[in-house]
C-alpha cells in the first residue's frame, strides 16, 4: 500500500512536474480543459480494478452492482443535458466514439462527407491514413475561399453529385456555428444519415449557449474532455432507433471492457455540466474569446500581417491567420511557449506553409474560463498575445505579466501534490 512516491518516484516527479506546469502558465489550447478535483478523484479510484464487459443490468461478469449505478447514473444525466433518447458513455475516446458511430450506420466501402482536415475537419472524418479515410470512400467539403466559412449551398451541390450514405457536420478548428437545420434538410435530400461530432462545442451545447445538434442528427459523438471539462473519452447520443445498433458497434464492436473509473468520472462531469456554475464559466468562455478575436483584429496588429480567421469568432476559440505575416505558426506557437501561454499551431485553410510549420494558431478560452477568468484578465491575456505577436516583443515583461495572472488564480488551491 506505498505511495506512489515510494513505489516510483520517477512517475511522481512527471506528475508534480505537470502540476506546476499547470499552474505557472496559461493553457490556451482549445481541445483542452482543468477537470474539477471531484472528476479527478472518481477517475483515479477503486473502479479501475473492475472488469464490466456488457452493459448495466446484462453485464458477463459477477460484481457489477455497484458500476452499474455510475453507468446508469452518466447515461441519464447526460441524456437529460442534451434531451437526447438514448446514451452510451462507454467510448475510451473521441475517435472510438466515431469509429462505433460509423459502424452502426454504415458498412465499409460506404461513402462519407466531412469537413477537409485541413480546413478544420477531424481525423476521423476522412483522413486517408485514419480507420475513417481507409474503411470508408471519402467526399471532404470545404470552407469558402474568401469568407472562410461553410457555406451550405456549396455544401448541398456537392452532397447532390457524391450521394454520401453518412453527411459528417462538426469540426476540429472552425470558429463559427454551424447550420444543423440545414445539414438536416441536405442529409433528407441525398438519402444520408447526419451525424454531429459536438466534441469541441459540447460544452457550450450543454449550457445552451449554442445550437444543439441533437434534434436535428440521427447521431451525435463528442469528446468529455474538452468544453465539457470531464474525464478524457467519448459518448455517443443518439435517436432511440439507433440505440442497439450504436451499444453493439461499441461493445463488441470496437471496445472490450469499459473504462468504469472514467464512467464514473464522466457521470460527475455531465452533473457539473448541468448546473449554473458551469454555464455562467461557458459564458466567460465566449466572452474571453471574442475578447481575444477583438484583440487580434485591431490595427496594430493589422499592421503587422496578423488577422483572425473569419474576422472573429462564436465559440471559444480563435484561429489566428499568420498568412501574411513574417511569423509562421510554430515561431509563433514557441514565442507564446517563451512567455508562458500554451497554444497550438494550426493550418488554416489554403495555407500556404506545410502541416509541421503551418500560417495558423489556435487559441482556445475554456481551460483559463475553469480557471476562473472573466473579462478582465481575458483582456490582459488578449493584450499579452497581441504584444507577443508584434515585432521584437519584450518577452520578459510579458512572461512576468503571465505569471501574475497565474498567480491570481490559483489551480487546483490546497492540493500539494498528485
Ligand atoms: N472529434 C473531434 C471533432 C475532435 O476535435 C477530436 C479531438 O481532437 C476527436 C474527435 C477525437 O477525440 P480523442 O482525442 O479523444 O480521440
Amino acid at each position: 500500500n506505498a505511495p506512489l512516491s515510494e513505489v516510483d518516484p520517477e512517475i511522481a516527479a512527471v506528475l508534480d512536474g505537470e502540476l506546476a506546469r499547470q499552474r505557472n502558465t496559461l493553457e490556451m489550447i482549445a481541445s483542452e480543459n482543468f477537470a474539477p478535483r471531484a472528476v479527478l478523484e472518481a477517475q483515479g479510484s477503486v473502479l479501475t480494478n473492475k472488469y464490466a464487459e456488457g452493459y448495466p443490468g446484462r453485464r458477463y461478469y459477477g460484481g457489477c452492482e455497484q458500476v452499474d449505478v455510475a453507468e446508469n447514473l452518466a447515461i441519464e444525466r447526460v441524456k437529460a443535458l442534451f434531451g437526447a433518447e438514448f446514451a452510451n458513455v462507454q467510448p475510451h475516446s473521441g475517435a472510438q466514439a466515431n469509429a462505433a458511430a460509423l459502424a452502426a450506420l454504415i458498412k465499409p466501402g460506404d461513402k462519407i462527407m466531412g469537413l477537409n482536415l485541413a480546413h478544420g475537419g477531424h481525423l476521423t472524418h476522412g483522413m486517408k491514413l485514419n480507420f475513417s479515410g481507409k474503411l470508408y470512400e471519402v467526399a471532404a467539403y470545404g470552407v469558402d475561399e474568401k469568407t472562410c466559412r461553410v457555406d451550405m449551398d456549396k455544401v448541398r451541390e456537392q452532397a447532390l453529385a457524391e450521394k454520401p450514405q453518412v453527411i459528417i457536420a462538426g469540426w476540429s478548428a472552425y470558429p463559427r456555428q454551424l447550420d444543423f437545420e440545414a445539414f438536416r434538410s441536405i442529409a433528407d435530400e441525398v438519402g444520408a444519415y447526419l451525424w454531429t461530432d459536438m466534441a469541441h462545442f459540447a460544452g457550450l451545447v450543454a449550457a445552451g449557449l449554442h445550437p444543439s445538434p441533437v434534434p436535428y442528427s440521427d447521431v451525435v459523438t463528442s469528446t468529455v474532455h474538452k468544453t465539457l471539462a470531464g474525464p478524457r473519452s467519448g459518448m455517443i447520443l443518439a435517436r432511440e432507433e439507433f440505440g442497439k445498433k450504436i451499444n453493439s458497434s461499441v461493445f463488441p464492436g470496437q471496445q472490450g471492457g469499459p473504462l468504469m473509473h472514467v464512467i464514473a468520472a464522466k457521470a460527475v462531469a455531465f452533473k457539473v455540466a448541468g448546473s449554473e456554475e458551469f454555464r455562467e464559466r461557458q459564458e466567460r468562455v465566449l466572452e474571453g474569446a471574442r475578447i481575444i478575436a477583438d484583440q487580434l483584429t485591431a490595427a496594430d496588429v493589422a499592421e503587422h500581417g496578423v488577422s483572425v480567421l473569419t474576422g472573429g469568432t462564436d465559440v471559444h476559440l480563435i484561429l489566428v491567420d499568420l498568412r501574411n505575416s513574417e511569423l509562421d505558426g510554430k515561431q509563433a506557437e514557441d514565442l507564446l511557449h517563451s512567455v508562458g501561454i500554451t497554444v497550438n499551431r494550426n493550418s488554416i485553410p489554403f495555407d500556404p506553409r506545410p502541416p509541421m510549420v503551418t500560417s495558423g494558431l489556435r487559441i482556445g478560452t475554456p481551460a483559463l474560463a475553469t480557471r476562473g477568468f472573466g473579462a478582465k484578465e481575458f483582456t490582459e491575456v488578449a493584450e499579452i498575445i497581441a504584444a507577443a505577436l508584434k515585432p521584437a516583443p519584450d518577452t520578459e515583461t510579458l512572461r512576468r505579466r503571465v505569471t501574475a495572472l497565474a498567480e491570481d488564480f490559483p489551480l487546483y488551491p490546497g492540493q500539494e501534490e498528485w
